[in-house]
């Protein structure tokens, strides 16, 4: 069998890919990190998403040898320019303190009105061969900033981020319905073409 490399400790991400390759590529086999000898994961340098999943992918192929994914997202506030961005999940300053960042970012958008909370999430996937060959792929999930939390499900800034054309956060929907939806989803469901493409040659 083929077996892809996602680089990620994250069991939720895993179980998302191998959701998408199900049906569309059942002869591929996806590992996470936990599953390969461990090795020195690179620090997250780059000011874009794609950079940052390039340098997590290519690390990857060079430690394992394996055609390997890798993932990074965010999310961009119309209002502050694009941030936090590559910053999202230490914007507070504390790394993964989901309620700090949400309460730092609704306290920079308090007197912000309803009309110019415009954000949206990004995502970059990397795929990198040992021959050399990458490519990235993207997804773009737009939507909006509430003025308070909502909702107990998903992750980061999901209780305050209500997705276009809905008006609950995506915290208040099923991981089935934000999957459909999701900047992840997106980029993720773009490279699996160039993924087959590639293992069946
Ligand atoms: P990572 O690329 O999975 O490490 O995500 C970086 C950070 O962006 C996370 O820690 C969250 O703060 C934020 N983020 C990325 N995707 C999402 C999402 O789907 N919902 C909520 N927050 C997200």
């Amino acid at each position: 069998m083929n077996r892809v490399l996602l680089a990620t400790h994250n069991a939720a991400k895993l179980a998302e890919l191998r959701r998408i390759l199900r049906s569309s590529a059942p002869g591929v086999e996806v590992v996470g990190l936990d599953d390969v000898p461990p090795y020195a994961e690179p620090a997250e340098t780059e000011p874009t998403f794609e950079g940052n999943a390039l340098i997590k992918a290519r690390a990857a192929v060079v430690a394992t040898g394996l055609p390997s994914l890798a993932d990074d997202s965010g999310l961009c506030v119309d209002e502050l320019h694009g941030m936090p961005g590559v910053l999202s999940a230490r914007w507070s300053g504390v790394d993964k303190d989901d309620r700090r960042n949400n309460e730092l970012l609704l306290a920079q958008l308090r007197d912000v009105p309803a009309e110019r909370r415009g954000a949206d999430f990004q995502c970059a996937v990397a795929f990198c061969r040992p021959g050399g060959a990458e490519d990235v792929t993207f997804g773009v999930m737009r939507g909006r900033i509430i003025g308070e939390m909502r909702g107990s499900n998903g992750f980061g800034y999901d209780v305050l981020f209500v997705p276009d054309g809905h008006d609950r956060t995506s915290a208040e929907m099923s991981s089935e319905e934000k999957d459909r939806l999701s900047h992840r989803g997106q980029a993720l469901l773009a490279v699996v073409p160039i993924l087959v493409k590639d293992l069946a040659t």
